[in-house]
């Protein structure tokens, strides 16, 4: 019940008629109009949308017994959201408000940023960059310099009183009314109209122009993903709207050898057996095109998922680029193949490598032979027929087919 502010905007009481309401708004609305007072801000906006609620018996019904807030909660369900609301009572007088375009006469609103993805490659956050980027924006027309026609050509919408908004109204249930709010659509919820004829021949009445420009975005050593180049000011004109910026946010293409972890760089590399034990070297083609020969000495072995770090050969500090990261190996171990020697040759290569562990096998009844088979997990879903004709193929064997089902699982 404590919500009073249309009553308040137009200067009368909650019990005032229509014809009073009426008067007030005459009145308020000649000495705010934007073209007699554009200093005025949203206060013509408000008169007029207080007028249009307090006007209709239906709407000043919902508003004395929910208030602001009751039609507001109406209207986001109605597609234009609670904006209307929130902008011109007190909410975010800065935020986007799409519905109102250029026609809206604020000071200095700003506009909003355009966001444009870059992507780079690795090699260019390391290097550093200047990437050329093309975008078409808007400018204010310069031929009428923004007001989209000659003096007095613009106008106030007649059907949303300059408010840019329809609102219209829907019977929930008896008593129960929700309130639907859309763009007007005389003025495409500009607020104002210009007459065919009188429309500015270079922009047609639009106030704005497309324009390409190309921007130099800096990218320099260091930069990292999602990173975010401001170019303030570059965005879209639009008459009375102090432009936005254009952002422009970096994408990491994805590199074939290296990941990145902040400063750090990883990278996974395949030795083979005999260097995993009798060391090895090999070159890493670096990002700024230095190979870098990296060494390791025999007889420290190597084993499968070893880390290795080469200190100071990761990315650059952005803004410190002298200071670096590192860069940080994965190593996998690539065995010889199977028969890649002869027998004798592997009872030579046994009496090079550590002992085996001491083996004793059991004897009795109960001990049994057995071979490994290669195996291929992929089969081993097709296998069940296979299966049962080994163990019938096998029938000595104490157990039965699911047996030795059960052995492979
Ligand atoms: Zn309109
Ligand atoms: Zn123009």
């Amino acid at each position: 019940m404590a919500d009073n502010k249309l009553y308040e905007i137009l200067g009368v009481s909650r019990s005032a008629s229509d014809n009073e309401i009426k008067k007030q708004y005459r009145k308020l609305a000649k000495e705010y109009h934007p073209d007699k007072n554009p200093q005025a801000g949203d206060k013509f906006k408000e008169i007029s949308y207080a007028y249009e609620v307090l006007s209709d018996p239906k709407k000043r019904q919902v508003y004395d017994k929910y208030g602001l807030k009751g039609m507001q909660e109406g209207a986001q369900e109605g597609g234009f959201g609670g904006d209307l609301f929130s902008h011109l009572f007190g909410g975010d007088l800065f935020g986007g408000f799409p519905g109102f375009g250029p026609g809206v006469r604020r000071q200095r609103q700003r506009g909003e940023d355009t966001i444009h993805p870059l992507k780079v490659s690795l090699e260019d956050m390391y290097n550093g960059k200047t990437a050329k980027l093309q975008l078409s924006k808007n400018v204010i027309c310069a031929s009428c310099r923004g007001k989209g026609g000659k003096t007095g050509a613009v106008q106030p919408c007649r059907t949303c009183k300059g408010c840019g908004v329809k609102v219209s109204y829907r019977q929930l249930a008896p008593g129960m009314t929700q309130q639907m709010q859309s763009r007007c659509s005389d003025c495409q919820g500009e607020g104002e109209v210009i007459n065919e004829k009188d429309r500015c021949p270079t922009c047609h009445g639009k106030k704005v122009c497309n324009e390409t420009k190309i921007l130099e975005v800096h990218v320099d050593k260091g930069m990292t993903e999602n990173q975010k180049i401001f170019f303030r000011g570059e965005g879209d004109q639009q008459p009375d709207v102090e432009p936005g910026d254009v952002v422009i946010i970096l994408q990491q293409k994805s590199h074939e050898k290296f990941q990145r972890n902040g400063d750090d760089l990883y990278f996974n590399y395949t030795i083979n057996l005999t260097e995993a034990l009798c060391g090895f070297s090999f070159v890493v083609h670096h990002l700024d095109g230095r190979d870098l020969v990296v060494k390791h000495p025999p007889g420290q072995v190597i084993k499968p998922g070893d880390v290795k770090a080469v200190v100071g050969e990761g990315m650059p500090h952005y803004k410190n680029p002298f200071e670096k990261g590192n860069l940080y190996v994965t190593f996998d171990i690539k065995f010889p193949e199977k028969n890649f020697t002869s027998e004798n040759k592997l009872k030579l290569l046994e009496t090079l490598l550590p002992p085996r562990p001491d083996f004793k096998k059991p004897v009795g009844e109960h001990v049994e032979d057995v071979d490994l088979m290669d195996y291929d997990l992929n089969e081993r879903a097709t296998s069940s027929g296979r299966g049962e004709a080994y163990a019938s193929d096998d029938e000595e064997h104490m157990h039965g087919g699911p047996g030795i089902q059960c052995a492979h699982q």
